[in-house]
């Protein structure tokens, strides 16, 4: 099934036309995460899904563990109880937006052409509604398998899953078991390879206290200015060049990369890697690359009891720092005193969220099957292992026990970095075809693995 097998009047028809309604009608709920308690929402997008999923006549559980916060189950019980279970797990909220960016309204859901527009059209309600479509559609028609197939679509897993996941696996295990997992995000082409996630940089979220001296703003000659300092703070961060840390999933990495042999050599010597990634044109690209092979910073909130005519006496700066696989919060501790030096001494430092990076193998039955999946749209396409740099449900999944990996198949048209942009960014969209071919994907793969 490609989008062309699917479509009535130019419009989305069947299976498809089935993703794209619930992709349009999620991006309207509107369930934005800002990191708040209250905010989100999901309970909107798990009503959505579970009355999409209400005829199949498996259970569907839903679970609020604050208001609001709601994340939805569903699970068709094997034959055998022995034989793995695979989930298709998708998060149902989304990272707010600057209106001011977006060509059209972010929570309007339209679809333009071949593309539907709105927050969350790839991060990741896209994949999130053709997992429930695959689901539904298996539910109803699909053979009874030996393992369990699980749909999970959980709230919360833009600002880590308190409310989402990892309350779940704290306190329903039972409910959200399983041995296998796919969720967000790979299926992307670079040539002849397509991608999939296999691990993911930790996150070490810092909260600097920066330190001052409260005082009247009408006086500032030799202020103590907390907030000067953290300006002080922030520069040294964003100056700061770690080593880079080459590891076998870049080696692999590169292998896959669609670029001229004499940059291939510069991205795995250590030694000419940043100035490559410095002059490369494809600024995405270079930044992902980057974030591959280097622990990286980002200051990205400043706040605290602020007044024009006060000089605080304290700053919070949230600063956003991604470990490399395989480093420990020692090491991470040790890049902030090579950034930062003396200016560490008027700081106290918090960790307020520390999940080390991790990585599942692929040496696995559910790795050859994502294989067979691909090759059944892409008969000459092989898929390549990657590094996943930004924070995903996949690594609780991960700790628990279970191989974890970030998947899908979009539309060989659609650009990586083009993609990339999207994320968190403006004017994020998707066109028809990749949802087409995602969720016969998540059908084929089920169908091959558990089958
Ligand atoms: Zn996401």
């Amino acid at each position: 099934m490609t989008l062309e097998d699917s479509r009535v009047n130019g419009a989305p028809a069947g299976l498809t036309g089935d993703t794209a309604d619930l992709l349009q009608q999620m991006i309207r709920n509107e369930c934005v995460n800002d990191g708040t308690k209250a905010s989100g929402h999901e309970f909107r997008n798990a009503q959505t899904l579970a009355a999409y999923l209400g005829d199949t006549g498996f259970d569907v559980a839903r679970f609020e563990p604050a208001p609001g916060r709601e994340s939805l189950v569903a699970r068709i019980e094997g034959t055998d109880p022995s034989a793995p279970a695979l989930c298709l797990m998708g998060h149902i909220d989304v990272v707010p937006v600057d209106p001011a960016g977006w060509t059209r309204d972010p929570f309007a859901g339209e679809r333009v052409g071949d593309e539907i527009w709105g927050r969350g059209a790839v991060d990741m309600l896209n994949l999130t509604a053709s997992m429930a479509v695959a689901f539904r559609q298996l539910a109803l028609h699909g053979p009874r398998f030996a393992g369990d197939l699980v749909f999970f679509a959980a709230a919360d897993e833009e600002s880590g899953g308190e409310h989402g996941i990892r309350w779940l696996a704290k306190n329903e295990p039972d409910a959200i078991r399983a041995d296998y997992v796919l969720t967000e995000n790979g299926g992307l082409h670079n040539g002849a390879h397509v991608g999939v996630k296999v691990a993911e940089k930790g996150v070490a979220w810092h909260r600097l206290r920066v330190r001052g001296t409260a005082g009247h703003g009408a006086r500032p000659w030799r202020a103590d200015n907390a907030l000067a300092r953290a300006a002080q703070i922030i520069q040294r961060l964003t100056d700061y060049r770690p080593a880079p840390r080459l590891d076998d999933l870049w080696r692999l990495k590169v292998a896959t990369l669609d670029v001229p042999d004499d940059l291939r050599a510069a991205l795995l010597d250590p030694a000419r890697l940043d100035d490559c990634l410095g002059t490369m044109p494809n600024k995405n690209l270079a930044a992902y690359l980057h974030a591959c092979t280097h622990t990286t910073f980002s200051c990205n909130v400043v706040s605290g009891p602020m007044k024009t005519n006060v000089i605080p006496g304290t700053v919070d700066l949230d600063v956003d720092v991604r470990s490399l696989p395989g480093e420990d919060a020692d090491e991470v501790r040790a890049h902030l005193v090579a950034a930062l030096g003396d200016l560490l001494d008027d700081v106290d430092v918090d960790i307020f969220l520390h999940q080390p990076a991790n990585a599942s193998p692929t040496a696995t039955p559910l790795w050859d099957s994502l294989q067979r999946a691909v090759n059944q749209r892409f008969p000459a396409s092989r898929i390549g292992p990657e590094l996943a740099v930004g924070l995903t449900d996949a690594r609780i999944y991960r700790d628990l026990g279970a191989v974890a990996y970030g998947a899908g198949l979009f539309s060989p048209t659609l650009d990586p970095s083009d993609y990339a942009r999207r994320f968190h960014g403006d004017d994020e969209r998707i066109d028809l075809e990749s949802l087409a071919l995602s969720t016969r994907f998540w059908i084929d793969v089920v169908s091959d693995f558990l089958g």
